[in-house]
């Protein structure tokens, strides 16, 4: 009897702990408004940031900045036995054929790797820009001190490096600050390629671009929304893809966009307070983001950012006109509500960087039956896995069930045209893959 008992207790503990971790409230605790709010000031101390400003001053400019950042994050390594890798990745862009671009210049980006013990190759990515621009984009001596574009994703990411180079994950985490963001994606670009030529085994990239206006020229001043943008399939994708959605579904169930729900479904369940939009769509309305480069190649990735943006506070000049204070100054920046955009990457990247990867293939069936069957292909390091569902209008994977260690079931009584599903692994401690799609019919 006693023994059954302790089953029982043990079991009870087990499912208890799969649904949220302690680590994961630790993070969230160690997150400092005031060490983002001391780094946005550094950057924004530079003066410009602009990709094509002065590079030799130690006091203003790109070049400035971006020796900064390396040496912060060398710091941070330095606090953990050297668990950051960090180093320039650059590429030289030319003035000839590209109509924003003032004068030949190398586009740097700081990247630091915090490599996972198991699976260095796989990587979850959060990125920040290093870069700023005033009104005039090719302008790249006056004063841009970009505190919030995107002087708040930058330090959001030194910041994440800071609370996660504390703990240990398999899979590895790069914190990077990319440039030349505001003339055309040139770093995102840069880096994408780079990953692609290096085979590194991409899981995303939370591309962090404002993060920290609460105050929006709607009028809105809300500090728990953030705005989550995904585009819906990859840009790349195949003939045949495009055309198996036709009959089987996916036209909103893309990696980026699984990513996205992903986001969603942790910052839900660890910080409740938050109100995540998942936003169906690449980028805002004709306007772009560093995530996107990676899209371009296949890659997930998505923009975490504010919900109410300012006009009148970013890409403007510091001026006054008609009672209207421009510019993107550290005064409208509010750093408490980058503190929690800033954690909802950290828990994310954590989370997944715990996380057994994704099952390669997913295959399903149960055409003219009342079940739906499922196969999928073995993940190492998973100790389950979970089938997720939904209804084909809703945005979030509602309905779920774990299956344990096995690599196909078949739910029962379930009509497989009524609703969207995919599969997640699960790892030791709970912690689950992205969901994937089907991407194999049974016949
Ligand atoms: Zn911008």
């Amino acid at each position: 009897m006693k023994l059954f008992f302790n089953t029982l207790t043990l079991l009870f503990i087990t499912i208890t702990t799969a649904q949220t971790n302690q680590k994961i409230y630790d993070i969230i605790d160690a997150v400092s408004a005031e060490r983002i709010e001391n780094d946005i000031q550094t950057l924004v101390n530079f003066g410009t940031r602009n990709t094509f400003s002065d590079t030799l001053s130690n006091t203003r400019g790109i070049g400035a900045a971006r020796r900064w950042i390396k040496s912060e994050f060398e710091t941070i390594s330095s606090d953990c036995e050297n668990c950051l890798d960090v180093f320039y990745q650059k590429d030289f862009v030319t003035k000839a054929g590209n109509k924003r671009v003032p004068h030949d210049a190398w586009i740097v980006n700081v990247v630091a790797i915090q490599k996972g013990t198991k699976y260095p190759n796989r990587f979850i990515i959060m990125s920040g820009d290093i870069d700023s621009r005033g009104s005039d984009t090719m302008n790249f001596t006056k004063d841009a001190p970009g505190a919030n574009d995107n002087a708040s994703g930058m330090a959001g990411t030194i910041e994440a490096a800071r609370v996660l180079s504390k703990y240990e994950f398999e899979n590895s985490i790069i914190y990077v600050g990319l440039s030349g963001e505001e003339q055309g994606l040139f770093g995102g670009g840069g880096l994408a390629k780079y990953a692609k030529e290096q085979g590194w085994d991409i899981i995303g990239i939370l591309n962090n671009d404002m993060i920290g206006n609460i105050k929006g020229v709607d009028g809105v001043i809300d500090n728990r929304s953030f705005r989550i943008f995904s585009e819906p399939v990859p840009a790349n994708e195949t003939e045949k893809a495009r055309t198996m959605r036709r009959f089987y579904g996916g036209e909103v169930d893309g990696v980026s966009r699984q990513l996205a729900r992903y986001v969603h479904k942790t910052v839900k369940t660890y910080m409740p307070e938050m109100n995540p939009m998942m936003i169906y769509r690449l980028d805002r309305f004709g306007r772009g983001g560093h995530h996107r480069p990676f899209n371009d190649l296949g890659f997930a990735g998505i923009r975490i950012m504010e919900a109410h943006e300012n006009y009148t506070q970013q890409h403007q000049d510091i001026r006054e006109e008609n009672g209207i204070k421009y510019g993107d100054v550290i005064e409208h920046v509010n750093f408490n509500y980058a503190k929690k955009l800033t954690t909802v990457n950290a828990i994310n990247l954590a989370s997944l960087a715990w996380a057994p990867s994704t099952p390669k293939t997913v295959a399903i069936g149960g055409i003219v039956e009342p079940s739906v069957k499922f196969k999928w292909s073995q993940v190492e390091g998973a100790i389950g896995y979970k089938i997720y569902w939904r209804d084909t209008t809703s945005p979030t994977w509602d309905k779920s069930r774990y299956v344990g260690n096995v690599l196909e079931f078949m739910l029962d009584g379930i009509v497989i045209d009524n609703y969207f599903f995919g599969i997640a692994s699960v790892g030791k401690d709970g912690f689950e893959s992205p969901v994937v799609f089907p991407n194999q019919i049974i016949r």
